[in-house]
């Protein structure tokens, strides 16, 4: 299966596509986690992106995209992936259907992880003192959270449009989120779509 996992940061798509990943047997791809490894090995990539991550803001379009398109073509990704943190643009989601569709192949799936604003500063503040990711701290994650809103809702309606769209409550245990994943994925998969 082809998957993407949508949702604000801090919404907990990154603990559930890791889970997801193990159960279905494919990788679950972040470009948060390749992004911030760039960073910390001091590659080019990662020189480009950091004072971007910092801020809150997002990474250049045709940057991300380029990332995509090696990481998908990986002979470990050919049998499905689910991808975490990306897209996050129109722009994106667009160039991701079409790089799919010159290899033949479609989205399964986009899960959206609904969690209210109040929960998700929560979490954040949490996160930040327990992993000192310097993006999750208040004024930050505030931006993050206003760039979210702008720029990444719109591909709820994208992806809606195309019949893949299943919203999941992401409020509640691991346990219980991922079973309301499972479930979201078996309402939403399309025959032609699955591999
Ligand atoms: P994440 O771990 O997914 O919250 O990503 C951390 C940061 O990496 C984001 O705040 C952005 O600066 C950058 N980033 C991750 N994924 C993308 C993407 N698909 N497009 C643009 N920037 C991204």
């Amino acid at each position: 299966m082809r998957i993407v996992f949508l949702g604000p940061p801090g919404s907990g798509k990154g603990t559930q596509a890791k889970l997801l990943a193990e159960r279905l047997k494919v990788p679950a791809i972040s470009t948060g986690d390749i992004l911030r490894a760039a960073v910390k090995d001091r590659t080019p990539l990662g020189l480009q992106a950091q004072a971007i991550m910092e801020k809150g803001e997002l990474v250049s379009d045709a940057l991300i995209v380029s990332l995509i398109r090696d990481r998908v073509a990986q002979t470990d990704a050919r049998g499905g992936f689910i991808l975490d943190g990306f897209p996050r643009t129109l722009e994106q989601g667009r160039a991701l259907e079409t790089l799919l569709l010159e290899a033949g192949e479609g989205l399964s799936a986009a899960v959206n992880f609904e969690v209210p604003e109040s929960a998700l500063v929560d979490r954040m503040a949490g996160r930040a003192r327990a992993e000192g990711r310097a993006d999750d701290r208040p004024e930050t994650f505030r931006e993050r959270l206003r760039v979210y809103r702008e720029k990444t809702e719109p591909l709820q309606a994208f992806y809606a449009e195309r019949g893949l769209l299943a919203g999941v409550d992401g409020v509640g245990t691991v346990e219980a989120v991922a079973a309301r994943v499972d479930e979201a994925l078996a309402a939403v998969r399309r025959p032609e779509n699955r591999a």
